[in-house]
Formats: C-alpha cells, sequence, structure tokens
C-alpha cells in the first residue's frame, strides 16, 4: 500500500492529513509514516501466508522507530535484528524476544549473552568462528542456543552490488557446499540446537527468480541434512521483496508468497520472512521546503532543507526517489537538480527533475519510510529530523528533531591549562 496520495486538485495527503499542515505544523525537513500503510503491508504478507505455520520478522534496521516497532509488534510480528541496540528496541516497543531471529556477521560475546538472557527464537549464525563463540558463551550462561546457518546459496539477486549479500564475494553467510559439514559440527557442540537455516540474498529484487532458486538450494542442503540425521523446524528465505520507486514493477506479498509456498507444500518446516523495505519504504515520506532556486547557466539547483545527512540513499546507492511538490503551483517548470545545504557534491536527493517550484514550496520525496531516517547522520553538525506517524486524521510526534544539546551530549572540552 502506498502512502501519499493524491487529491484531483493536486494537493499531497496521507491518510487524512494534507501534507502541507504536516509541514508548517512539524517544521521541515520531517519524516512522516502512516500507519495503515505500514500495517496493511504487513497483513499482506500474513494473509498470504493464511494457509502455512509461518513467522514475519520484521527486519528492524529498515526503520527501527518504537512507533513502528509498535504497531509491528500489535500485529504479531517477529522481528529480525542486526544488533543489541535493535534487540533493545524490540522490548521497549512491546516486541516479544521469543520471535526475535539474531543476524549480523559480527556478534560480540556480550550481544550473544543479552540475547540468551532474553531467550531469542534463533541465531541466524554466519561463520563458523561464530558457531564456536555461541557455544561457548551459551555454556557460560548455562543455556542452549538455538541456530540457524545462514547460507550462502550463490545466487545472483540482480541488484545494486552494495545490497547484493547471496554471491559468494560478498561477506555474508556460509558457502552452501560447506554448510552440512558446519551442520554437523553445531549438531555436535554441547551447548547449541540446530534448529533451522537461514539466507538472505539481497534487497531490492523486483524478480521472484532469485528468491525461487536460493529456495530451491536450501531445499536440497535441508534434504541432505534430514539424511544425516539433523531435522530442521524453520527455513528462512530473508527479506529482499522490493517496491516502486520508480517505474519498477515487483511482486507483491501475495504474488512472491504464492511462487514459494507450493516447494513447501507437505513439508512441515515452519517458513520464516525478514521483510523490511516491503513493510515501510512506501509507507513514509520525506518532506523539505525549497530554500533557494539558482542557475548557473541552463543549469538549474533547487536548494532544498534535508540534506545527504537525513535521506543517504540517493548519493549512497544513485537511488532514484521521486520528489513532487506537496501542492501544485503556477511557478514555471524547469529542470532541476534538488540539493542540500552539505558541503559535498554528491549532496543530492534528485536529478533532472522537471518540477514547477519556487523558494518556500514544501516538496515530498516519497518511498522515504525504509533506510531513510535510520541511515541518518550528523554530518555538517546538523540536527536529525523529527518522526511523524498518522493514524487517521491524528498527527504522533514519534521522533522529536534534535537540538544542539542533543548534537553535543556527551563531548567534553579539555580541561583549562593551569597557568603557574
Ligand atoms: C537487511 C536485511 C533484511 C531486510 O531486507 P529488506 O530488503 O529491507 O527486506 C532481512 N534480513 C537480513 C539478514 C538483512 O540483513
Amino acid at each position: 500500500m502506498h502512502h501519499a496520495t493524491s487529491a484531483q486538485n493536486g494537493t499531497l495527503s496521507i491518510e487524512g492529513v494534507t501534507l502541507e499542515t504536516i509541514a508548517t505544523q512539524f517544521g521541515t525537513p520531517c519524516y512522516v509514516y502512516s500507519k495503515a500503510a505500514i500495517s496493511a503491508n504487513f497483513l499482506a504478507y500474513q494473509a498470504a501466508l493464511a494457509k502455512k505455520n509461518h513467522l514475519i520478522c520484521y527486519a528492524v534496521k529498515a526503520n527501527s522507530n518504537l512507533a513502528v516497532l509498535q504497531t509491528l509488534a500489535q500485529l504479531g510480528a517477529g522481528f529480525d535484528i542486526v544488533s543489541v541496540g535493535e534487540l533493545e528496541r524490540v522490548l521497549r516497543a512491546g516486541g516479544d524476544p521469543a520471535k526475535v531471529v539474531f543476524s549480523g556477521v559480527a556478534k560480540t560475546a556480550s550481544d550473544i549473552t543479552r540475547a540468551l538472557e532474553l531467550g531469542i527464537h534463533c541465531f541466524n549464525v554466519e561463520s563458523q568462528a561464530e558457531l564456536v563463540l555461541l557455544n561457548s558463551v551459551a555454556q557460560a550462561c548455562g543455556k542452549t542456543a538455538p541456530v540457524s546457518l545462514r547460507v550462502n546459496p550463490d545466487v545472483d539477486a540482480q541488484t545494486h552490488p552494495y545490497i547484493s549479500t547471496g554471491l559468494k564475494e560478498n561477506k555474508f553467510g556460509i558457502d552452501i557446499n560447506l554448510a552440512s559439514t558446519v551442520y554437523q559440527q553445531a549438531a555436535g557442540m554441547s551447548h547449541i540446537e540446530v534448529v533451522g537455516v537461514d539466507c538472505h540474498i539481497g534487497s531490492q529484487l523486483v524478480t521472484i527468480e532469485p528468491f525461487v532458486a536460493a529456495l530451491e538450494r536450501l531445499l536440497i542442503l535441508v534434504d541432505q541434512l534430514a539424511d544425516m540425521g539433523i531435522t530442521l523446524k524453520h527455513i528462512d528465505i530473508g527479506g529482499g521483496l522490493g517496491v516502486r520507486y520508480d517505474s519498477e514493477q515487483p511482486p507483491t506479498a501475495e504474488q512472491y508468497m504464492s511462487a514459494i509456498l507450493p516447494l513447501l507444500a507437505n513439508r512441515s518446516e515452519t517458513l520464516l520472512l525478514e521483510p523490511g523495505r516491503s513493510i515501510v519504504a512506501n509507507a513514509g515520506v520525506l518532506l523539505t521546503q525549497v530554500q533557494f532556486t539558482k542557475s548557473n547557466g541552463d543549469k538549474h539547483f533547487a536548494i532544498v532543507d534535508a540534506a545527504m545527512n537525513d535521506m543517504i540513499r540517493p548519493a549512497l546507492y544513485q537511488a532514484w526517489m521521486d520528489i513532487q511538490p506537496v501542492q501544485p503551483s503556477h511557478a514555471e517548470t524547469l529542470t532541476y537538480d534538488v540539493v542540500g545545504p552539505v558541503c559535498e557534491t554528491g549532496d543530492f536527493l534528485a536529478k533532472d527533475r522537471a518540477l514547477a517550484i519556487s523558494a518556500g514550496d514544501y516538496l515530498c520525496l516519497f518511498s522515504a519510510g525504509a533506510y531513510g531516517f535510520v541511515m541518518s547522520s550528523n554530518y555538517n553538525s546538523r540536527t536529525r529530523a523529527p518522526e511523524i506517524m498518522v493514524d487517521g486524521e491524528k498527527l504522533h510526534l514519534i521522533r522529536q528533531r534534535e537540538t544542539f544539546d542533543d548534537l553535543v551530549r556527551g563531548e567534553h572540552l579539555l580541561p583549562a591549562v593551569s597557568s603557574c
């Protein structure tokens, strides 16, 4: 489900509130999310899986605001985490640790201890060395760690190289050809319980074929393991379903699941999913205001108050994101680069866009609900933007704009030099 909709007169709204109202009330830049859109996106997965034992573990890193996690926890979501900070967020938001899977290539002994203490669903183990550490930490805590091995199925997700994770050349997971050996090792460890297998081949996948190819490879492994006496309770196929930013036509959750479920017919393993982007990306926008326009010959710039520190996707991944004025305007339509105030040439939100805008206008950057605020920083000593959740006609400030005091919290001047 998509967030911002356009009325006939060209005014953009989220649920029952115009974006102009939100920008005026909270200032810009600001992130705005639709509770209805987040819920609908989650419920679409749930509906598609109604006939299969499953657990949908929302990937917290896509958008980790407490109110977003709370919304999903209340719908029964589990969570995929990649750090102990994300685990604490899930707890704070009312999520159930027993529905948490812990991914990530560099878990530390203290991360593992905390997760064992809370009794998470599963550790997605990414290397042999991690397995050894996990076993010894579990032993020290007097616990047994539930484990899934993240295997690397060597499938090309055909997405941007920075968000492609399922090829041999990527740092993630255990080579699928070595996996059965590592499973045997795991099965022999005193404080490990082997419960599943997982993979995550990349992000923003817009075709189903790589998901199917990866699952087929996992199933061959699962059957090999069964022959060796290692039976798994779950199969986790990760996240990665893409969304529409421009003209992509990604499969819906329903289409995706109808390609996956036949492969699992007559199998008893629980299906786990770790969707992030497909739950939140199109449930959020970033609002910004045009500060100035300027022209260098026939090159036109719209200088806005949001920058790469607020939204880094265009600079980092050459991501194309739609941007439109929140209200129609009578200004002349020109081809603009929409750029921010940060002192980097890479600081742009959009390039070569035909826009009818002038200084003071508010713009809406679409599909900003995933990998937006969570990747923001304080570069150039810019305070981070607030986040607002729209619920029907109601507006909730779910993260306040940072202040200068927030910026320097924890910093210390050197002691005064004593003159003697
Ligand atoms: C990032 C990530 C996800 C979520 O990916 P999306 O593309 O946002 O759906 C799921 N699982 C793991 C292990 C990840 O690293």
